[in-house]
């Protein structure tokens, strides 16, 4: 299978706005954005979603969350967030990169659709 478009993010083959990197965990700013605030955090290790993390994962997923709390800090998500991971053809998965979306900036609606 060929690179991801994220693996060339990473790999800074192609641009973006990145907020927050380091050795394990990328994140920027998504290029279609669904509320004021839309970053996207990844994971370096090409995973594709959850269906696909292993035991030996869990220190990253837990350093991802814990990524998104800084970048949360950072952005100044006073009024809170959302972090969705959309996982599938049914959620709407459509980068196989497995990612988290912050959303923030606005009044978010319940049940997502
Ligand atoms: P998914 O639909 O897989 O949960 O989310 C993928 C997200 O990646 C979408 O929100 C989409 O806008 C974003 N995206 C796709 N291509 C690019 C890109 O080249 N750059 C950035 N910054 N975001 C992208």
């Amino acid at each position: 299978m060929g690179k991801t478009i994220f693996s060339k993010i990473i790999d800074k083959e192609i641009p973006a706005d990145i907020v927050y990197e380091d050795d394990q965990v990328l994140a920027f700013r998504d290029i279609v954005p669904q509320a004021p605030v839309h970053i996207l955090v990844i994971p370096k290790k090409p995973i594709l979603n959850l269906k696909h993390v292993e035991p030996e994962d869990q220190d990253l997923l837990g350093h991802l969350l814990l990524s998104v709390k800084k970048i949360a800090q950072q952005e100044g998500l006073s009024n809170g967030y959302r972090v969705v991971i959309n996982n599938g053809t049914d959620a709407g998965q459509t980068v196989d990169h497995l990612h988290f979306h912050i959303l923030a900036g606005r009044s978010l609606l319940w049940p997502p659709g």
